[in-house]
C-alpha cells in the first residue's frame, strides 16, 4: 500500500506562492476541505512553542486554517497540552502556564480568531482513555480530552528535529502533544519495569559530593515533584523504584555524572509515541484526522526548548496527507535529500552532503538513537506505511489578489478618506509637499564599497 503525500516547495516570489496560501492549496489538494461538515467541531492541534522558543510555527498558519474551517461551516479550537516539566523550570506544566507561554508566543483569540484551548485541563488529568491491542509497547494511551471529543482533527505540524525522538514530526505532535500528563508519563516510560529510568538508568551517587561537597546541591532535590532525590551529607539517595520519567532532573543528573542513560528508555519511548499517536487517531475517530507538515526553520531541536539554533537545512515546503508514517517520512527523506546549513550544527558533525542522515548526528541527548524508530513503529502497527507517493501540487491560479476584509480597489477605498484627512501636503512647496534637494548625485551612492578603494 502507498500512501499520497501532497507537497509543494518552500519558494515564495507571489502571494499564491507564500508558505500560508501553499498550506492551504496542499490542504484542498489533499481533500481536507471535504472532511468538514457544517457544525463539527475542529481541533487544530500544534505546538504552541516554549518559552524563549523562535523556531515554533508562527500564528498565522493557524489563523488561516482556523478562518479556512470556519469558512466550510465547522468550529475550530486551536490547542496543545500541558507537559511533563521536563526541567526544574517548566513553562508549560500547567494549563495556566501553557497559556501565559501561548500568549506571548502569539497564540490567542485574538491572533486567531477562535479560542486557544489547553486540551488535557488544569493540571493534565481531563483525558480519554484509549485500549490499544495493536500497540508495540503501550497497550493503552491517556487522549487530551479536548482532542478526544472533536469531531475532526487537523494536525498542523512543524518538522524539525527532537532531543529525544530524533525527529519532531506528526507522530511526535500527537504521540506526545496530544497525550494527556498522564498519558506523557505513560510514552516516556514512567515506573515501566524494564525501560523506564528507573529501572534502566546506571545510577552513580559516588559523583555526588553531598550537600557538603555541592554547593547548589539544594535544586537536587527541588527539582523532584515526588521528592524522591535525597542528597545526603556526602551522597546522594534515590527512590528510583517511583520515579515516573518526569525528567525535571535530567539535566542536573546528567551533568553531575549522576545518571547514565539508558539508550533502551529513549528508544522505548520512540516507539511508544506512534502507538500514542495510533491511539490518537482512534480516539477521533480514523479518516477523521489529517495532517499538515510545515517543514520549515528546521532546526535540529524541538520546539518544546527555550532556544532554536540555526536550521541544519533550509527551509523545505508543505507537506499534507492522512497518513502521518507517510508524511512524516516523506519530510525526513527530503532532510536527508538536502543539503546542510553553513554555520550549523550539521556543518559542526560533518553532515553536510546530500544523502547523509543529519538528525542523528545533530539532534539527539545521545549516539545510537535512529531517526528511523517512530516511523518503523508506526509501520508495524498499521498506523501508516514507510511507501508514498509524494504528489507535486501546482500553485493555484491567482484569480483574486484583493484583501479579503475590504476586496474593494484602493482608488475606490481611499479617495473620499485621502481628501478628508489628506496625508500629502499638497499645499506646501508649492504642490511638492516637502523640503529636499532638487538634484543630487545619485552615482556616488549607487555604488559598492569595493569599487571606492
Ligand atoms: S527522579 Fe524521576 S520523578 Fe523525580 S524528577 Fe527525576 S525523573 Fe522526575
Amino acid at each position: 500500500m502507498t500512501s499520497k503525500v501532497y507537497y509543494m516547495d518552500a519558494r515564495s516570489n507571489s502571494p499564491q506562492t507564500s508558505l500560508v496560501s501553499k498550506m492551504i492549496t496542499v490542504f484542498e489538494a489533499a481533500g481536507f476541505d471535504k472532511l468538514i461538515k457544517p457544525g463539527d467541531v475542529v481541533a487544530i492541534k500544534l505546538h504552541c512553542g516554549e518559552w524563549n522558543n523562535t523556531g515554533y510555527l508562527r500564528p498565522v498558519y493557524a489563523r488561516t486554517i482556523a478562518d479556512k474551517v470556519k469558512s466550510l461551516g465547522g468550529r475550530p479550537f486551536v490547542c496543545d497540552t500541558t507537559t511533563q516539566p521536563y526541567n526544574p523550570y517548566a513553562t508549560r506544566c500547567t494549563a495556566l502556564d501553557l497559556m501565559v507561554t501561548a500568549e506571548r508566543n502569539g497564540y490567542s483569540s485574538a491572533t486567531l480568531g477562535c479560542p486557544f484551548i489547553c486540551a488535557d485541563g488544569f493540571l493534565g488529568m481531563d483525558d480519554y482513555r484509549v485500549d490499544l491491542p495493536e500497540g508495540y509497547i503501550l497497550k493503552e494511551a491517556y487522549i487530551a480530552q479536548a482532542i478526544a471529543a472533536a469531531d475532526v482533527m487537523i494536525v498542523l505540524t512543524h518538522f524539525k528535529g527532537h532531543a529525544l525522538g530524533v525527529i519532531g514530526g506528526s507522530l511526535k505532535n500527537l504521540g506526545i502533544g496530544a497525550q494527556s500528563k498522564r498519558g506523557k508519563f505513560n510514552v516516556h516510560m514512567g515506573c515501566h519495569p524494564t525501560y523506564g529510568l528507573g529501572s534502566s538508568a546506571i545510577f552513580h551517587p559516588e559523583n555526588c559530593k553531598g550537600r557538603k561537597g555541592e554547593e547548589d546541591w539544594q535544586i537536587l532535590e527541588d527539582c523532584c515533584p515526588y521528592g524522591l532525590i535525597h542528597v545526603t551529607e556526602d551522597s546522594i539517595e534515590w527512590e528510583r523504584e517511583k520515579c515516573v520519567n518526569c525528567l525535571s532532573c535530567l539535566r542536573p543528573m546528567i551533568s553531575r555524572g549522576i545518571w547514565e542513560l539508558s539508550e533502551d528508555n529513549f528508544n522505548a519511548t520512540n516507539a511508544a509515541i506512534a502507538d500514542a499517536c495510533l491511539a490518537t487517531v482512534k480516539a477521533v475517530g480514523p479518516g477523521k484526522v489529517a495532517f499538515i507538515n510545515m517543514a520549515i526553520d528546521i532546526s535540529k531541536g524541538c520546539d518544546c526548548i527555550c532556544f532554536a539554533d540555526v536550521p541544519i537545512v533550509p527551509n523545505l515546503g508543505v507537506f499534507a496527507g492522512y497518513d502521518p508514517v507517510a508524511l512524516d517520512k516523506a519530510c525526513l527523506d527530503k532532510v536527508v535529500e538536502a543539503e546542510g546549513v553553513q554555520g550549523s550544527t550539521a556543518e559542526e558533525m560533518e553532515v553536510m552532503e546530500s544523502g547523509v542522515r543529519k538528525f542523528e548526528s545533530c539532534s539527539p541527548l545521545m549516539a545510537g538513537l535512529s531517526e528511523e524508530a517512530q516511523l518503523n513503529t508506526g509501520e508495524i502497527i498499521g498506523l501508516g506505511t514507510l511507501s508514498y507517493e509524494l504528489v507535486p501540487v501546482d500553485e493555484k491560479e491567482m484569480t483574486d489578489v484583493a484583501f479579503p476584509p475590504d476586496p474593494r480597489p484602493v482608488g475606490v477605498r481611499f479617495r473620499r478618506l485621502f481628501k478628508k484627512l489628506q496625508p500629502f501636503p499638497y499645499d506646501r512647496y508649492e504642490g511638492k509637499g516637502y523640503n529636499r534637494e532638487e538634484k543630487v548625485d545619485l552615482e556616488r551612492v549607487n555604488t559598492h564599497f569595493d569599487d571606492k578603494k
